[in-house]
């Protein structure tokens, strides 16, 4: 029996099936953008963790930032004996997240938990408990992530009751016909008959859906939903939990619409691997929260805050922003250049801000029904020839790029070449 039959077997008998795995074959090391399993094979990484390794895998400087603080102390709990690095990380953070005024930040472990807090703090600012989100969102796997979550198969069946006052309007799609006109007028309309906008506390959006299918939110819509907030004292939540730190071309995807959203929930890429989320908002705002009403026992731990510094300090200095809107050139060229051929009618769309693009598979451009099953096939047929892809959006036809943003050129066409090949193929 190969290495990878035997742990999947292990896998089946002791690990529930809701934690699904997309790929067969168990990791065994990882560098920058490629990865390796147990039986040796090697991987151009285009998942990047799920968006986690915008700095590649064991950057050098995570490496030596962590293993440092390991040197130390690993743990103690921030709201026993606090740390330095906390305390630097919300410093760093607050001077780069585009808030209004003075910022403030805490941190928690989890995307899923920030967006917790985030909803807490807005009802404790405004002591409204409504929350408006959109179709085809995705805000994690608690209990409050679930109810601002569009999709309910596979996230939210049967794990209902959810919080209630939670409401969703449509996300613009200009691709399925969903005008950014059409979406401000739903949402006008919520507010003027199903919903009394007095007792909205927050507004939570994707300035890119993630998992919705990488649908970028147009300026303008953003833009007006900053207003709609202001005029009825709603707060405004950018949820940068897939977007963050430079993969859109721009530190934030929000900065692509010039808003300043109310509070920002970060993770993922913020810490490089290491279990870290942040949310920072306007002074005002997040101080609203009693002492200990905000906090957890790794919440923003020593060695993920440590990873968090290095990782910003990475960005900077390697020019990551700039390096994502090139790499976003060349894999938006690429793809486009593939849906001019023939044979590849498949591609019904390629959209996508900075490195974080993506292609929707359709079995006709004309309806755009999606090509689920061909979407599946491609990201099981790429991992055979050494590439791990993930797919995405609602419909389940999206083919979203996650690349770390350290990679080269050469391995990036060489992943684009992998998809090209196998879609010919398929
Ligand atoms: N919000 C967005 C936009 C996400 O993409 C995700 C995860 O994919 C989450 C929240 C939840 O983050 P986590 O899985 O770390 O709880």
């Amino acid at each position: 029996m190969s290495a990878n039959t035997d742990l999947n077997a292990r896998k089946a008998a002791a690990v529930p099936r809701g934690v699904a795995t997309l790929l067969p074959v168990f990791t065994d090391r990882a560098e920058n953008a490629e990865l390796w399993d147990v039986e040796g094979k090697r991987y151009i990484d285009f998942a990047g963790g799920i968006a986690v390794l915008n700095t590649g895998h064991l950057h050098a400087k995570v490496k030596a930032a962590v293993a440092a603080q390991l040197d130390k102390f690993s743990h103690t709990c921030f709201q026993v004996t606090p740390y330095e690095s906390y305390v630097a990380l919300a410093e760093k953070l607050n001077a780069l997240v585009p808030c209004r005024g003075e910022k403030k930040t805490m941190f928690l472990t989890t995307g899923a938990e920030a967006v917790e807090n985030s909803i807490k703090i807005a009802r404790a600012h405004t002591g409204r408990s409504g929350v408006i989100a959109f179709s085809g969102a995705f805000h994690g796997r608690t209990m409050m992530g679930m109810a601002l979550t569009g999709k309910v198969v596979p996230y939210k069946a049967g794990f209902g009751p959810f919080p209630a006052e939670v409401y969703h309007a449509p996300f613009p799609n200009e691709y399925h016909g969903v005008s950014v006109e059409e979406a401000l007028r739903y949402l006008d309309g919520l507010l003027k008959t199903e919903i009394d906008p007095s007792r909205i506390a927050a507004m939570i959006v994707e300035p890119v859906q993630g998992e919705g299918g990488f649908n970028v939110a147009p300026a303008e819509w953003l833009q007006a939903l900053r207003k709609i907030c202001d005029d009825h004292g709603i707060l405004l939540i950018a949820d940068e939990i897939q977007t963050g730190f430079a993969r859109t071309g721009k530190m934030f995807g929000i900065e692509h619409s010039g808003i300043q959203p109310d509070m920002m929930t970060m993770a993922k890429s913020l810490a490089g691997g290491f279990p870290l989320s942040a949310v920072t908002g306007t002074a005002e705002v997040m101080e609203s929260a009693a002492p200990g009403g905000l906090g957890g026992t790794y919440a923003g731990g020593p060695m993920a805050c440590a990873a968090g510094l290095a990782v910003l300090e990475a960005i900077e200095e390697e020019g990551l922003v700039e390096r994502s809107a090139k790499l976003g050139t060349l894999l938006t060229e690429r793809l486009e250049a593939m849906a001019k051929k023939n044979s590849l009618s498949c591609i019904g769309d390629v959209r996508g801000q900075g490195a974080m693009v993506a292609m929707e598979l359709v079995t006709d451009r004309e309806t755009r029904a999606p090509a689920a099953d061909l979407t599946k096939a491609l990201v099981q047929a790429v991992a055979k020839k050494g590439l791990i892809l993930l797919a995405c959006g609602t419909r389940g036809n999206v083919i979203r790029i996650l690349v770390p943003l350290t990679a080269s050129d050469a391995l990036v066409n060489e992943g684009l070449d992998i998809i090209e090949s196998t879609l010919e193929e398929l």
